[in-house]
């Protein structure tokens, strides 16, 4: 490791940064979502570079790694893997950056997988845009706060099954590989940290219209603790008809609450919601 020097820079808690050291769990993290040999990688985050390096000794064929503090992109620019056209470093913010698009002007083919050690403050927001992105994604390994990762999972029944829930397993299974303590970063976080792996779906079984299972899971989770039939109330209202109606066409019983529901009931609540909103167009 002589040659990639790992920047013992002070961390900024405005970029959620709390980093990885341990190479068991480094390479835990890297292999969380399979072998990764041969495979283009994308990083969000790769700080002072554990993860980073890790990647690239398991085989990635290539990490584009995108940092947000000038500090790392700078020290990462200097790995001899940057060199060798292996490493990608990007300097800016992972929310504003193309990816389709960066992949494309660096000559990189999808799909890729995504694997990260995510700034808590920007986590959430960025792996809906990936749960949306379409075919250049491919399987991911996330390290999120431990809440996040159990939201992202969660399954009908389970306390924190919700929106983020409904929206992932429409296109991906999804599964916890592992937990951290505080502890096992530097500096420690206030809260456990977890790998969520979401592998895609095949393209038969993925559910197209994200936009259409979102709109409903919005209004069903809106009011969680009420029966369907009156949180879907004003969704119904807007489509032109009753809720009760509406939820016994789906075979769904309108006294039932919305954690309750399960992935094919949310489709078929989205695909009569696609149909009756295209007739009212
Ligand atoms: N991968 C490293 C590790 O495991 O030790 C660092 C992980 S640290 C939790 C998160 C990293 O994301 C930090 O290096 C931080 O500078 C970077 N970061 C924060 N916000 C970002 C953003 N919007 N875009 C790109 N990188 C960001």
């Amino acid at each position: 490791m002589t040659d990639r020097p790992l920047l013992n820079a002070r961390a900024n808690k405005s970029l959620g940064q709390h980093f990885l050291f341990d190479p068991d769990i480094l390479d835990r993290t890297a292999l969380a979502s399979g072998p990764v040999d041969g495979s283009v990688v994308i990083e969000v985050g790769p700080g002072p570079g554990g993860l980073t390096a890790a990647l690239l000794r398991k085989g990635a064929k290539a990490v584009v790694a995108l940092e947000m503090d000038a500090r790392f992109a700078a020290a990462l620019r200097e790995w001899p893997e940057t060199r060798e056209g292996r490493l990608h470093v990007i300097e800016g913010d992972a929310l504003a950056i193309n990816i389709p698009d960066l992949l494309e002007e660096l000559g990189l083919e999808g799909p890729v997988r995504i694997i990260a050690n995510l700034p808590y403050n920007v986590g959430t927001p960025l792996v809906v845009d990936w749960l949306k992105a379409g075919d250049w994604r491919g399987q991911m390994a996330l390290m999120f706060q431990h809440e996040v990762a159990i939201r992202l999972c969660a399954q009908p029944g389970d306390k924190h099954y919700g929106r983020l829930a409904v929206l992932t397993h429409a296109v991906c299974s999804a599964h916890i590989a592992f937990t951290l303590p505080p502890g096992a970063f530097r500096p420690p976080p206030k809260v456990d940290s977890s790998v969520a792996v979401l592998l895609p779906l095949p393209a038969d079984e993925k559910f197209a219209d994200l936009e259409a299972i979102e709109k409903v899971a919005a209004a069903a989770f809106g009011q969680r603790r009420k029966m369907l039939r009156a949180s879907l109330k004003s969704i119904a209202g807007a489509m032109g008809t009753d809720a009760t109606a509406w939820l016994e066409g789906c075979e769904i019983d309108p006294t039932r609450r919305a954690e309750t529901l399960s992935q094919n009931e949310f489709r078929a609540l989205a695909r009569s919601w696609r149909q009756q909103v295209s007739k009212l167009a």
